[in-house]
């Protein structure tokens, strides 16, 4: 069955930060901590906070202590008050557009404004809002609600962030015809609006809709009811496991969404689970994207990827490319990426649960291959001398040990950095490192005379290449890597550093190859490869401006870079 999954699904900006805010406390591992009420509206990620330590807090006590998250729902400034006056280390939360809608009312209740608020009365949110009003908030849930509200009053009206916008808008009609001077604030959250503006027209476009989120999620509800609203059977459910056959037993294509409070492992459970479910229709672009996901979870397009790279790193700089060095890298790059995921299998499991599961059953065909591409890489290396021999097998060691812990727990803080891969941004830096050697280094051994400002100039374009490329793969992983505790250089920097940082290498190492081009330090070859700078630089702009949703799609244009690089070489070289 095709399945089209809405761009908005998932975590909105605000669980989203709550989430890594709670889990970076939880990997410091310093002291008990606590949210304040549940974090969301989840059961299965409050399992997981739970097995990560964090436990929910809904009374706080005079001797209380330890380090407490308001959740990005906010919560009133009695609440706080009483948090601030126990021994509790307030890490805050609070997602920073409800802040804004505490401030609004705040600051209009000081003006002797009474504040409407349209949402549901017993929603943390609510309640943190009517906090701020002094007492005097009216909660409405309806344009009928408008008719009790007293005639003396002068009302400011404010929604819950996560309402239905037309319920919304019809209340402002009714407020603004009965009470003109009324001041009305638009509070509904983008993410909501935008949310449910697609649930309606994936709706139209698809045969079916599966909602996915926590029964106890009002904005799950919500997607939940727009969609059966529009005609097409509907579903919601919390887990893969919940899915029916019979549901779709007529369905070609089913769209997916998902409330704000639900993870992205758990949407891919989903949409794996359904795109073995219903009719199969296989069409011809069906089929190529299968065979690509397949490949994606080999690790195949990486090692291509590897190959395509040092093709174009060995044209750079030495006008001709042996393809033993291409090949000595492909086979390296997949064995190492393979061994590797089964070394740290556990992040897998959040960041692509459909790879995990592939690697699970396909786990003695997955490491035989991987070995075997060692084991050739190794043959290749004698065939090539002693000194290729000792740093192909250095870089292997190096890239085994890299996942595996190699200080005991035991030793307090140091343990925290068991693995190298523990220490902050270790793995981007030592991926492009590793690349960057076998690619333009390795082969440079036993060369005559090498011109070593051109091979530098090979083994920064090949190091930056892959680090932009592993960047972004660790921005998009950022959920799982966080439930791990890995710190990977989006979680060391936050994921708008990391950014900013992964653009202005690309365009700093693009100058670099272009300087190099023009001082002849390479070939050519440099101008054409300036164009691999640009796609990362629109790949990654692309996922700042949030141009493209869903992190296959980067994923590919950040493997078909790699691809393009060595294509521009083969042509290169022909012409
Ligand atoms: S829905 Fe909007 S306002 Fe509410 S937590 Fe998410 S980002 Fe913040």
């Amino acid at each position: 069955m095709k399945v089209r999954l809405a761009k908005t699904a998932g975590f909105c900006m605000g669980v989203r930060r709550a989430m890594e805010i709670t889990l970076s406390e939880a990997n410091k591992g310093d002291g008990k901590l606590f949210t304040y009420g549940p974090l969301i509206h989840n059961r299965q990620v409050l399992d997981l906070l739970r097995s990560k330590g964090v436990d929910v807090k809904e009374d706080i006590e005079a001797h209380d202590k330890g380090r407490i998250v308001v959740r990005a729902h906010g919560i009133t400034p009695t609440e706080r008050k009483a948090i601030q006056s126990s021994d509790f280390k307030i890490i805050d939360a609070t997602c920073p557009r409800v802040a804004k809608v505490q401030g609004i009312i705040k600051q209009y209740n000081t003006k002797g404004y009474t504040p409407v608020i349209f949402g549901d009365a017993h929603h943390p949110e609510v309640i943190g809002l009517m906090g701020y009003s002094q007492g005097q908030g009216i909660v409405i849930s309806s344009a009928e609600d408008v008719t009790t509200l007293p005639e003396e009053k002068r009302f400011v009206v404010v929604s819950q962030t996560t309402q239905d916008v037309d319920t919304y808008r019809e209340i402002c009609s009714a407020i603004k015809a009965r009470f003109p001077e009324a001041v009305i604030f638009d509070t509904i959250c983008d993410e909501t609006y935008t949310r449910q503006k697609e649930v309606r027209s994936l709706a139209a476009q698809v045969d079916s809709m599966v909602i996915v989120g926590g029964y106890k999620s009002g904005n799950t509800m919500r997607l939940y009811q727009i969609a059966r609203s529009t005609g097409k059977p509907a579903f919601h459910i919390e887990t893969e496991g919940e899915l029916k056959d019979s549901w779709f037993s007529s369905a070609g294509t089913v769209g997916v969404t998902a409330g704000a409070s639900t993870p992205n492992w758990m949407i891919k459970k989903v949409i794996e689970r359904l795109r073995t479910m219903g009719k199969r229709k296989q069409s011809f672009a069906s089929l190529l994207t299968k065979g690509y996901q397949f490949l994606v979870k080999t690790n195949i397009p990486d090692a291509v990827g590897a190959f395509s790279l040092t093709y174009a790193g060995l044209i750079l700089y030495r006008g001709s490319a042996p393809l033993i060095y291409p090949i000595l890298t492909m086979l390296y790059v997949y064995g190492m990426h393979v061994l590797n995921r089964f070394l740290d299998k556990e992040a897998s499991r959040y960041n692509d649960p459909g790879v995990a599961l592939f690697y699970a059953q396909h786990k003695v065909f997955l490491i035989g291959t991987a070995l075997s591409g060692l084991g050739g890489g190794i043959i290749i290396s004698l065939y090539l001398g002693l000194p290729q021999f000792l740093l192909f097998l250095a870089l292997t060691i190096l890239g085994l040990v890299y996942s595996v812990p190699i200080i005991p727990w035991r030793l307090g803080y140091l343990g925290r950095y068991a693995k190298i891969k523990d220490l902050p941004g270790s793995k981007t830096m030592a991926e492009a490192l590793a690349w960057g050697t076998i690619s333009s280094l390795l082969p440079v051994i036993g060369w005559p005379n090498p011109v070593w400002p051109g091979v530098l100039a090979s083994f920064l374009f090949v190091s930056s290449m892959c680090y932009v490329r592993c960047g972004l793969l660790d921005i998009l992983n950022i959920q799982g890597d966080l439930i791990v505790g890995r710190e990977t250089l989006p979680i060391a920097l936050g994921e708008e550093r990391a950014l900013k940082l992964l653009l202005s290498s690309n365009a700093f190492f693009g100058l670099l190859l272009l300087l190099s081009a023009a001082l002849k330090i390479v070939s050519n070859l440099g101008y054409p490869l300036l164009i691999c700078f640009l796609n990362s630089f629109f790949y990654l702009t692309a996922y700042q401006k949030d141009w493209v949703r869903g992190g296959s799609h980067l994923q590919a244009l950040a493997e078909a870079n790699l691809l393009l690089a060595g294509l521009f070489a083969l042509a290169w070289n022909i012409l």
